[in-house]
């Protein structure tokens, strides 16, 4: 499959076959008694990439930041950090500082004094720490609030702060636990775009864990999905979206429409998909399945339209009624009730004042799309 690469920025090493990764997870099992948090996961994250650690609650993203941060130790498996292999290695001695969800700012310290805090504990010179310290204000641009108390800044000041004191040592790796959880959402936004902008700034390689599937999607250049301690897929956000390599993926990102059906034939630029009903849908590429096969099709609500008559000259065309439907102000999102009972979303962007096929409730309509609107999942 051709791949879709990195939107955000050129630079895409996993792409080259001389590359060589920085942070290697090697067949890491992680077991708390008999509870396996990681089951023999391997991943590779490349120098200055900007990676994200996406999954639900439970399935063990924290405790793999951990064991690279070097606050637990894998069961079996190895790291590899630059070639080196990190067991036994202590947390101070790894080149990774790790930036905790709850920031851990020391609250009777002033800004600066909590930002140089780690530099003076390592015994550096006075002045070099003052040098140091200022160059940090002014890269979170916090010059200005240097003499305050961490209760007397906002939550995006605070958030600022703990970077600027978790990049002061200029680590090569900086690991962040949910960096932006304790903001609300316009300023996790904005703080998003920042977070992006230190990490390129600085050429550091970032590794986030994040629940939150949008901020994944928008910052990383490269996205982990993980569940039950299991690497589920890892690619760029834009293929993680157009080509999920599962059922899960597909329905763990973004909103999606699933057809399960089976194969009733295929050659090598199209196939039929026949779903219970009967109903036929055709696609131009039906991937690793074979006729025969039971596989779900997968089309994003975006890559679906609706409209009130059967549309001419398309693949495919299926009948329903208009079950529901959202005024989202810049789009509209339809649930049409298709007539074998399955219901379909299809959302359309209101880039014109007046639509010329308005729909409402309980109207017919019908959905179409092409061939090559969705991906064919077999697993
Ligand atoms: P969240 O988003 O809720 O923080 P997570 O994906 O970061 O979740 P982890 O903290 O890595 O999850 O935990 C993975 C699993 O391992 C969880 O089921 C958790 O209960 C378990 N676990 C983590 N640390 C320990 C521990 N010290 N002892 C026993 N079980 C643990």
């Amino acid at each position: 499959m051709k791949s879709l690469g990195s939107i955000r920025r050129e630079f895409a090493p996993w792409n080259d076959p001389q590359a060589k990764a920085y942070i290697s997870f090697e067949n890491v099992t992680k077991r708390f008694g008999d509870f396996t948090a990681v089951n023999n996961l391997s991943l590779s994250i490349y120098e200055k990439e900007f990676f994200a650690l996406l999954g639900a609650s439970g399935c063990g993203k924290s405790t793999l930041l951990r064991m690279l941060a070097g606050f637990d130790e894998p069961t079996t498996g190895r790291i590899l950090l630059d070639g080196q292999d990190m067991r036994g290695i202590p947390p101070y001695r790894r080149p990774v500082n790790m930036m905790f969800q709850s920031y851990a700012l020391f609250p009777h310290m002033t800004v600066e004094a909590n930002i140089g805090f780690g530099l003076k504990q390592e015994g550096m010179a006075k002045a070099e720490i003052e040098q140091r310290v200022a160059e940090m204000l002014k890269l979170v641009k916090l010059e200005q609030f240097a003499k305050r108390k961490p209760h007397q800044l906002s939550g995006g000041q605070r958030q600022r702060v703990a970077l600027a004191r978790s990049v002061a040592k200029r680590p090569k790796v900086l690991l962040l636990d949910e960096p932006l959880g304790a903001l609300d959402k316009k300023l996790r936004e904005e703080t998003q775009f920042e977070l992006m902008d230190l990490q390129q700034s600085l050429g550091l390689t970032f590794v986030v864990v994040t629940h939150d599937q949008e901020e994944a999607m928008t910052m990383a250049d490269r996205i982990a999905i993980l569940d039950k301690g299991e690497v589920m897929q890892v690619a760029t956000p834009a293929e993680v979206y157009e080509a999920p390599i599962s059922r899960f993926v597909a329905g763990f990102v973004g909103n999606v429409n699933m057809f399960e059906g089976t194969v009733a034939a295929r050659d090598a630029d199209s196939a039929r998909i026949t779903g219970a009903s009967g109903a036929e849908i055709v696609v131009g590429n039906a991937g690793e399945a074979a006729a025969g096969n039971a596989v779900a099709f997968a089309i994003r609500p975006e890559k679906i339209k609706v409209s009130s008559r059967r549309p001419e000259g398309v693949a495919n065309a299926m009948e329903g009624e208009v079950y529901d439907l959202a005024y989202l102000g810049d789009m509209t999102v339809y649930h049409v009730r298709l007539d074998d009972g399955q219901v379909v979303k299809a959302s359309a962007l209101n880039s014109s004042r007046a639509s010329d096929d308005a729909l409402s409730w309980n109207d017919r309509a019908w959905i179409s799309f092409p061939p090559d609107a969705g991906v064919v999942l077999t697993r």
